[in-house]
Parts: structure tokens; C-alpha cells; sequence
């Protein structure tokens, strides 16, 4: 068999694409003045990014006005949160609703903002990890401050009901924010039909750089100042432009959103190809809901092994992946999204995310379907787990 190399951890990041690359490429040299700046050289940039803002509005059916360039995902998700939790308090209003499963960069602002006083309720997730509206919709109280969910989940790949809650939200009255950092490019985003007040993305995870992101917020929600100082962002976000990485997010955006179900019409055969023959594999469990995922997803748990283990393998035979077993910061907790499944630990440990892009092809999905069984053989003879479950003849799946 000859050696591939496929990177699957498209969630994690993603390569500049060339088209975005040769857009922003004058922006470092030749293009280098200060936006803020009144010759040409300066207002040549100011033009672009007044440019690039608009086409960023235009593929989320916004207003120019509404959209803010951040530093990425995590920063964009701080400040929805964050702001919106500074501004009701002062109307009395201290409690938050969110999601089990969510990002870190929601999760942990929301435990930061437990320790000042606001009181969150963390919504459970089927054992699909599908959230239920009508969870949300119990979950709203009189001092509910904001609703923030995210579209698409980046372990298990699931795509949230975002249009209903943000229906919900509007009926109640209450802000609703998404971070829709995995859903970009991968579901169709209109945050006036789907009622969304605030939007988080990340350029990093559609071939646009990292370091640049977006917060959508509608108009009329007054945001506190993010960062003190020039008068960029409206005056919200100081500091001089990041302009080549603003001009390269809009490209990006306009990319990704160009044509959707052509992109979901080739990856889903591949994505299933690839469910299908990973679950034929003896005590393996598929995470997440089948139909609503992103078409680049795969999640499977495998009994019996270590998810770190079984990614040095595959990475030895040309295959770049991820796995729910240990989180960023190296520690050995299995993932807070495959237990929030109902997943056993050590059935979360042994987990492998495939996620993978338009690049993708039918002899990749065959090649990790032809290495993928080898690999587990190996390491199941070498577990001392799976031997133990052998004798027993449990089933942990
Ligand atoms: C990657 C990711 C983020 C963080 O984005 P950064 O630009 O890396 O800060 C936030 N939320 C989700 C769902 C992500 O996948």
C-alpha cells in the first residue's frame, strides 16, 4: 500500500488558501500605510477594509455597520459575552444561558463570569448532542441577560437548530449569541432570517489566517468597548488594522460561502463512506447525530484503545487527525463533549475526529479505511483493557 499524506483535523485549522494569499499578499509591502492615516497610501487601506467590511456583510446578509473584525474566535466569543453580561447587569439582569458542550472560549467566559455574581444554566445535550429548544425556552427567566449557543459543535460536528432558539430568544426578548466558528462555510448563515442578535467566526478554521476573526452584532446592541483606545471598530476595538488579515477574511468568507450544497454534495458520500467502514470495526460508536452534521465530520469511539496512540499511528502512516481523549491543554480528561453525550470514560478516551475539506477525496477515505483497522488490531493486542473485556465479553458499546 502506498503512504498518503491526509490532513483530516480541518477543525483545528486549515492552510491559507492561495486565492486568499494572493489577496492580501500587497497589504505587506507595496499597501502598508495606516488605515488612520490621511494620504493616499492611508486611505487606499482605509477603502479596503470599508470594502472587505462590506463583503464580509454581505455573505451573512448584514449591514456593514454591524460587523467588527476581532483577533479570532475566542476573542470574538469574549467579547459577545462578556459585553452583553457588563450591559445588563446594570438592568438587574445576571443570568446566562449556554450549553454543556460549547467551545472553551465559551465555557470558560461563563465560569468567569460565575465567580462576578452572574448565575449560568449549562443546558444538557441528547445523547445525539442535539440541543432542544424547548430546553431553552424552559431555561428563560426574567433576568435571563443572554442566550449564547454554538451553531456547530467542533468535537462531534453536530448543527444546532440556531433559527429556532433564535426565534425563542426573539419571542422572550432575550439576546441570543452563536459562535459559529465550525458552521462557516458548512450551513447557510443569514442572521436576519435566523434571528441572530451576535455571531462569532474565526478565519482560521476556512482557509484564511489565523489571528483574524469577526463579531456580528446587530445594530441597536450597544457593546462596551473591547480594547481602550484609537478610533478603530467604531471605536470599540483599538489598534491599528490588521488589514492584510481583514482583506484575506473576506476573501475567505466569500470563498466558503460561495456554493455550499456543492460542497456538501461532495463531502457527504465521503463523510458516510467513512462512518460506514470505521463502524464495522468490532465495539466502535459513532458520536454525534448521523443526518444533522457537518459534511466534513467524522467522530467515532473505538473500545479498547488510547486516543493518543491511535493518533502517533496514524500519523505514522501519513494521517493527521484528533481525538476527543485529551484536550488542549495535554491533560488526560476526556472530552467535556463525549461525556456530555453519556459516554463512559473510557469508551470517550479511545475517540477519533476526522475532519476534512473540499480537498478531500474518495481514495483518502479508502486509504484511512484500509490503515484505520490495521492500526486498532495492533493496538487492541497491545491493551490490556481490551484483553480484560475479551475475557469478560462485555460490551461497553
Ligand atoms: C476554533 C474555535 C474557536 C476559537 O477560535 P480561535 O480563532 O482559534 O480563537 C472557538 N469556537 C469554536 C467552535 C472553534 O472551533
Amino acid at each position: 500500500m502506498e503512504k498518503r499524506y491526509i490532513y483530516a483535523d480541518h477543525a483545528a485549522t486549515t492552510a491559507v488558501s492561495d486565492e486568499v494569499l494572493k489577496e492580501m499578499l500587497p497589504y505587506f509591502q507595496e499597501h502598508f500605510g495606516n488605515p488612520s492615516s490621511i494620504y493616499s497610501k492611508g486611505r487606499e487601506n482605509e477603502r479596503a477594509i470599508i470594502d472587505a467590511r462590506a463583503r464580509v456583510a454581505k455573505c451573512l446578509n448584514a449591514d456593514p455597520k454591524e460587523i467588527y473584525f476581532t483577533a479570532g474566535g475566542s476573542e470574538s466569543d469574549n467579547w459577545a459575552i462578556k459585553g452583553t453580561a457588563d450591559r445588563l447587569a446594570a438592568k438587574g439582569k445576571k443570568h446566562i444561558i449556554t450549553t454543556v458542550f460549547e467551545h472553551h472560549a465559551v465555557l470558560h467566559t461563563c465560569e468567569f463570569l460565575e465567580k462576578h455574581g452572574f448565575e449560568v444554566t449549562y443546558l444538557p445535550v441528547s445523547p445525539e448532542g442535539l440541543v432542544n429548544p424547548e430546553d431553552v425556552e424552559n431555561a428563560i427567566r426574567e433576568d435571563t441577560a443572554l442566550v449564547t449557543i454554538m451553531y456547530a459543535n467542533n468535537e462531534i460536528g453536530t448543527i444546532q437548530p440556531i433559527p429556532e432558539i433564535g426565534a425563542i430568544c426573539k419571542k422572550h426578548g432575550v439576546l441570543f449569541h452563536t459562535d459559529a466558528v465550525q458552521a462557516v462555510g458548512n450551513v447557510p448563515i443569514d442572521v436576519k432570517e435566523q434571528n441572530i442578535d451576535m455571531l462569532s467566526i474565526s478565519g482560521h478554521k476556512f482557509h484564511a489566517p489565523k489571528g483574524i476573526g469577526i463579531l456580528y452584532v446587530r445594530k441597536g446592541i450597544l457593546l462596551p468597548n473591547l480594547i481602550h483606545g484609537g478610533g478603530q471598530e467604531s471605536g470599540k476595538r483599538a489598534g491599528t488594522e490588521n488589514v492584510a488579515g481583514i482583506i484575506g477574511i473576506a476573501k475567505a468568507l466569500e470563498i466558503a460561502t460561495a456554493d455550499i450544497p456543492a460542497k456538501i454534495a461532495k463531502l457527504t458520500p465521503l463523510r458516510d463512506k467513512l462512518i460506514d467502514g470505521i463502524l464495522k470495526i468490532d465495539q466502535t460508536r459513532l458520536n454525534g447525530d448521523r443526518e444533522k452534521r457537518l459534511c466534513g465530520n467524522v467522530n467515532i469511539s473505538i473500545v479498547g484503545i488510547e486516543g493518543e496512540s491511535l493518533l502517533l499511528m496514524l500519523d505514522y502512516y501519513g494521517i493527521q487527525a484528533s481525538s476527543g481523549s485529551a484536550c488542549t491543554s495535554g491533560s488526560l480528561d476526556p472530552s467535556h463533549v463525549l461525556l456530555s453525550l453519556g459516554l463512559v470514560h473510557e469508551v470517550a478516551h479511545g475517540s477519533l475526529r476526522l475532519s476534512f475539506g473540499e480537498e478531500f477525496t474518495e481514495e483518502d477515505a479508502d486509504y484511512i479505511l484500509e490503515v484505520l483497522p490495521q492500526i486498532v488490531e495492533k493496538l487492541r493486542g497491545m491493551s490490556p483493557m481490551w484483553e480484560t473485556l475479551t475475557k469478560q465479553n462485555k460490551k461497553l458499546v
